[in-house]
């Protein structure tokens, strides 16, 4: 079956996290989505996973679901964020696990409860490393899958600018060879990490890190396979293109990551630009925060637009209610856009109408300008001034750009 999977979202446990994340609210948002499967997020915190043994029942092997709900399983994932010193130098490093059933989800969190506070934070803090944490798992069951989290980002991630490594190896020695996949988090995307031939064995996943029930399935996974963990495993760590179909993806450039730049001073700049400005900003003179596009282009050993034997292919959406503020010309947040993207998505879900329905079908459901902007999007015809020093870009679909701008990448692969 056609499984569409959100594997990084947070629950109402995590810092800066909408109190309307919890289960029944996020199966229901999932569904509106058309996601049918995500990740519970968080099941370190005691409390939420207790929400999880009493709230969801067993579906197949190693998933879950409400009873009520039953379009929408769930899988056990927790981030956990390890903040240590190596070779002189601080590093923090988020970090995905999946576990392959509650008794092992179970055992992570008592072994974790020992090591720090598992009640403060649905994303747990620890001072020991990240191989540390790979090891744990591993030792609890050798089913558990651990990728590293939005993997290019300057803070927190294992290959930020920040405090970050210059590879796997680097960061998981010996145990290297268990990373079976890496996020590629929202400012960059499957075409930029495939210039790094460092990164041809392992898969590359896309999931929405969602802190509010609106933000799921903004970056996602599409496979075929049969729904169970060890099946949803397999297909990842074989990569095979005949079960692991695409990924969905934000337009990079508007993550908040994806060009360098001050925030503080409002100065965007490109890797090139950050060069010769010698990384520091024109304006006030101190660093600017340097972004993924640039640490790409960094630890890059193939020019832009490589595309290596069995690349997933990859397919750049803009999430629907975006697009219907453009269309509107309305602020995202506002309550007729809230209604027209109600009104849509309960006809139809929202992956289907982004990706499936026929100009024919979109007409009848979509307000003209919508549907004009949701064949924008799918042509990438895109105008886009790119995030920066935690600043999400700013799409445009329907002006002419007032500032320099980037254009969006090229449909990749099947589309
Ligand atoms: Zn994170
Ligand atoms: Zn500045």
């Amino acid at each position: 079956m056609r499984i569409i999977a959100d594997l990084h979202i947070h629950s109402r446990y995590s810092r800066a996290t909408s109190k309307e994340m919890t289960l029944p609210t996020i199966a229901r948002w999932a569904r509106r989505k058309g996601i049918n499967l995500v990740g519970t997020g968080d099941f370190t915190h005691p409390q939420y996973l207790k929400s999880i043994e009493e709230g969801l029942v067993p579906a197949e092997d190693g998933l879950f679901m409400l009873e009520d709900e039953p379009t929408v399983r769930f899988m056990l994932t927790v981030e956990v964020s390890n903040i240590y010193s190596q070779a002189g130098s601080l590093r923090k490093i988020h970090t995905l696990l999946f576990a392959p059933s509650l008794k092992a989800a179970k055992e992570l969190t008592e072994r974790l409860k020992a090591m720090g506070n598992v009640y403060a934070d649905g994303r747990p803090v620890f001072g020991f490393p990240a191989v540390e944490l790979l090891k744990m798992a591993l030792d609890i069951s050798e089913d558990f899958l651990v990728v590293p989290a939005h993997a290019w980002t300057p803070w927190f991630s294992i290959f930020g600018s920040k405090s970050g490594f210059d590879s796997i190896e680097e960061c998981f020695g010996d145990y290297s060879k268990y990373i079976y996949a890496i996020e590629t988090g929202l400012s960059s995307n499957p075409e930029m990490n495939w210039r790094l031939s460092a990164l041809d064995g392992v898969a590359l996943l896309s999931n929405s890190d969602a802190h509010s029930p609106a933000k799921l399935g903004r970056e996602a996974n599409v496979f075929e396979c049969e729904s169970s963990y060890p099946a949803i495993m397999d297909t990842i760590k074989s990569k095979d293109p005949e079960r692991f179909l695409f990924t969905i993806e934000f337009f990079p450039e508007e993550g908040k990551y994806h060009y360098d730049g001050h925030r503080e001073c409002g100065v965007v700049l490109s890797p090139e630009e950050t060069r010769k400005a010698r990384g520091l900003c024109p304006v006030c003179g101190r660093e600017v925060t340097v972004g993924v596009m640039n640490r790409v282009e960094e630890l890059a050993d193939r020019p832009p637009g490589f595309v290596p034997e069995g690349a997933i292919p990859q397919r750049s959406l803009i999430p629907l209610e975006e697009i219907v503020a453009e269309a509107l010309a309305r602020g995202v947040n506002t309550a007729a856009v809230k209604k027209e993207y109600r009104r849509m998505t309960d006809a139809y879900d929202e992956f289907t109408i982004l990706m499936d329905l026929t100009e024919e079908e979109l007409q009848k459901i979509a307000h003209p300008m919508v549907a004009e902007g949701i064949g924008r999007v799918r042509r990438a015809q895109v105008h886009i001034s790119p995030g920066f020093d935690g600043e999400f870009g700013k799409i445009k679909l329907f002006e002419e750009p007032q500032r320099p701008e980037t254009k969006g990448p090229t449909q990749m692969g099947l589309f």
